[in-house]
This record gives C-alpha cells, structure tokens and sequence, in this order.
C-alpha cells in the first residue's frame, strides 16, 4: 500500500484554502496518494444558482481541481450549514476513511469561523478513533479497519483565529514558496466561487486572500509561504509529527 493523505474539510473549497501546498509536496516529494473530501458540495455557495445547480457545479470544481494533482476528490453529501457530529455522519465518514486507508488525515481546526468547519473537526477525529475498532458500526458493512489510529491534523483556523477573535497560533509550519502557484491554479478551478467574489468586489479577491494568509504565516517563520498545522496528539493518537519529519517544520518565531 502507498502511503496515503486524506485532507477531510468542509466544504470543497476549504483544502485548497489551507493545506493544498502541503498535500502537493507529498505528492511531488514523496511520491504520497493524496485524498480530498468535502463534506458537503457546498449548496448554499451561490446567489444565482439553486441547491442541486450549484452542487452539481462544485463537485466537479473539486473534482477538477484534485485532478490538478493527480489526487482524488469525495463528497460526504451533508448539506451547508447542516453539518452535525452524530451518527449519520460519522457512519459516512468512517466508511470513507476505511475505503481510502490513510497514514495521515488532515481536518478543521476545532474551533473555527464556522460551525460546519468545527463539527467536521470533531467528526473526523472520532472517525479517526473509530476507523480501527473492529466493533464500531460492526454490522453495517463499512470496510477493512485500519490498523491503528492515523496521524491527525488541524490545519489553521480561518485568519488564523477562534470565533471570539482570540488568535490561534500554529504548532508548526511548512514551507509552500515552491507551490503557491500550483495551489493557486487549483484554487482558481473553483471558479464558481472565484468568480461570485470578482464580481462582488471588483478584484480577484478569491486567490488573493489565499496568497495573502500563506504571506502572514511565512512571514511568521522566515519564508515567502508557509501553511500552520497543529497535531491532536490526545491519548492513542500518533505522537510523532510525521509531516514536519518529512516536509520540514518550521517553528513560528
Ligand atoms: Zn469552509
């Protein structure tokens, strides 16, 4: 088996956003399959098209813009603004995280702008926990279990901060000066949204803020473009941090 990422955010966007350039060096560097879920295709991301219009649109965005990289994208088909932690939904995500068999996962920060990007948080962590249980949802039929917990990360919360405005600071960072364009370019596949704000607000806010928030955090470690990550590293979950051993880590000054 290769070795494996799967970054779980949500909504199909969101990757690109916060952790593409990392995800693209694995793929680069280390030769790593790479896996990108949404939980949901995004169906309120739209003011001119309808919930299935605008969902249809997105998942091929998202498709489109995995296939940049050779990786490969999943919708879990919750709905925007809907995304709970229960049964359901962990059923779903468990099931994926057995069919994809990652070393690694990466997902919301807990606390986050948005609660859809909090209960994903909390889902894939407990996704996580539950993908080796034999016994967790035993008579459903949702695949081989995996054979420990995988390495689990949060990346940073948007603009970096919780949702009382209190900063939430990276546990490392990777340097991204060598892919920015490449995540760009799969940012802008997303052109649904990239065109909405182009037109809202005149300029290509879109993958500015993108570029923008990779210039803050590597201007935070002494690089042109950096992505922060913190490790969950509670109680059986692996403790070494196997992408700052393999990308680099660079620790914010
Ligand atoms: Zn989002």
């Amino acid at each position: 088996m290769p070795n494996t990422i799967f970054a779980i955010l949500a909504h199909p966007d969101d990757a690109e956003f916060l952790c593409a350039g990392t995800l693209i060096r694995l793929k680069r560097e280390h030769g790593w399959d790479v896996h990108i879920a949404s939980m949901t295709p995004g169906d309120c991301g739209s003011v001119e098209h309808g919930p299935a219009e605008i969902s249809r649109i997105r998942r091929a965005e998202g498709t489109h813009a995995a296939a940049l990289i050779g990786a490969s994208y999943h919708c879990v088909e919750e709905r925007d603004l809907l995304v709970v932690y229960g049964e359901p939904a962990l059923e779903k995500v468990t099931r994926l995280i057995r069919k994809v068999q990652p070393n690694v996962l990466i997902t919301h920060s807990p606390t986050d702008y948005m609660v859809d990007h909090e209960q994903t948080s909390l889902i894939v962590r407990a996704a996580a926990f539950g993908a080796p249980i034999p016994n967790f949802f035993a008579d459903r039929n949702i695949g081989a279990t995996l054979d420990h917990i995988p390495h689990l990360y949060y990346c940073d919360p948007i603009e970096g901060k919780d949702p009382l405005g209190r900063d939430v600071p990276p546990g490392f960072c990777i340097d991204i000066g060598g892919v920015i364009d490449v995540k760009a370019e799969m940012l802008a596949r997303h052109a649904s949204q990239r065109d909405w704000l182009m037109k809202h607000h005149g300029m290509d806010q879109y993958i500015q803020a993108m570029r923008d928030w990779g210039s803050h955090r590597g201007k935070q470690c002494a690089v042109k473009f950096a992505e922060g990550f913190r490790q969950h590293l509670g109680h059986s979950y692996p403790q070494d941090n196997i992408l700052g051993k393999l990308l680099g880590e660079l620790k914010v000054r």
